[in-house]
């Protein structure tokens, strides 16, 4: 098992939600890539607003640059009567890596349900898209004791006909809405561990030996001092970072807090 999970490697990035015009991502991104050399095995990423994203990938390509460009959602159809929605043919088009589904904005603000996210999943691994998948538990469900059934319900209905063979480009991001945003409760690693491990489960129950290689990022008021403590938990291969992350300086001290704390304890 623990030489199975050496081959997955630690991913790190941030969802920038509704901030940054196009030039201000544009430029967050040069300072990135000018001011961090991930070491091997370590794949950063941002996510700007949709209006960001030929910007950032006009720097991206610009520079050369390894750090991943994600968009904060997408429709499931490849085009129709959607106004105000995007498919993952036009975000493919603009070169965007990969795709965040399920966040619990989405889900909370927007009614984002697990069978739309299974549509959204689906269309996605249609194109060479990667996707990040979030999932996690309200405070509600927590109290109820009812999180990993939550998180297993949100895993196996959106990943529901998922063809294995596109599970390379699956990463999951486990963050319980009690814990993200300005209004949250920072977790605790003996909060994460089970939970963690109960996706890993469900991965594998539904793929096999597929479901260990998939990464799964914690993510929820991650900042400098408390990202060592999340950065090397079992089953846990990345941090998904909000507002700890939204400067080149508060990214690059949440990566190096993370980073030191799994170099003295491995992945
Ligand atoms: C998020 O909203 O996904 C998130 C992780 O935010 P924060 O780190 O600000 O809690």
């Amino acid at each position: 098992m623990s030489s199975l999970v050496t081959t997955r490697p630690f991913l790190f990035g941030t969802n920038l939600k509704m901030n940054q015009t196009a030039d201000e991502s544009g430029r967050f991104y040069v300072e990135l890539a000018g001011s961090i050399a991930p070491p091997p095995g370590v794949q950063l990423f941002v996510i700007p607003p949709f209006t960001s994203l030929p910007a950032t990938i006009a720097q991206k390509q610009a520079l050369g640059g390894a750090i991943w460009v994600g968009a904060q959602n997408m429709h499931w159809a490849t085009d129709g009567a959607y106004t105000g929605e995007i498919s993952a043919g036009m975000l493919t088009a603009l070169g965007v890596d990969l795709v965040l589904l399920g966040h619990a904005e989405r889900r909370g603000l927007f009614h984002e349900t697990d069978e739309a996210l299974n549509q959204k999943v689906l269309a996605a691994m249609k194109t060479d898209l990667r996707v990040l998948l979030c999932v996690g538990e309200t405070a509600a469900e927590k109290a109820y004791g009812v999180g990993p059934e939550t998180v297993a319900r949100q895993l196996k209905i959106a990943l529901h006909t998922l063809d294995v063979a596109t599970l390379p480009r699956l990463q999951i991001a486990y963050e319980p809405v009690w814990s993200i945003g300005s209004g949250g409760t920072p977790a605790h690693p003996e909060d994460v561990v089970p939970i963690a491990a109960h996706l890993r489960q469900t991965l594998q129950d539904q793929f096999g030996d597929a479901g260990t290689h998939t990464p799964i990022l914690y993510g929820g008021s991650v900042d400098p001092r408390n990202a060592g403590s999340f950065a090397h938990l079992p089953n846990i291969d990345g941090l998904f970072v909000g507002r700890a992350a939204w400067t080149p300086t508060g990214f690059a001290q949440v990566l190096t807090s993370a980073l030191a704390q799994r170099t003295k304890s491995g992945p």
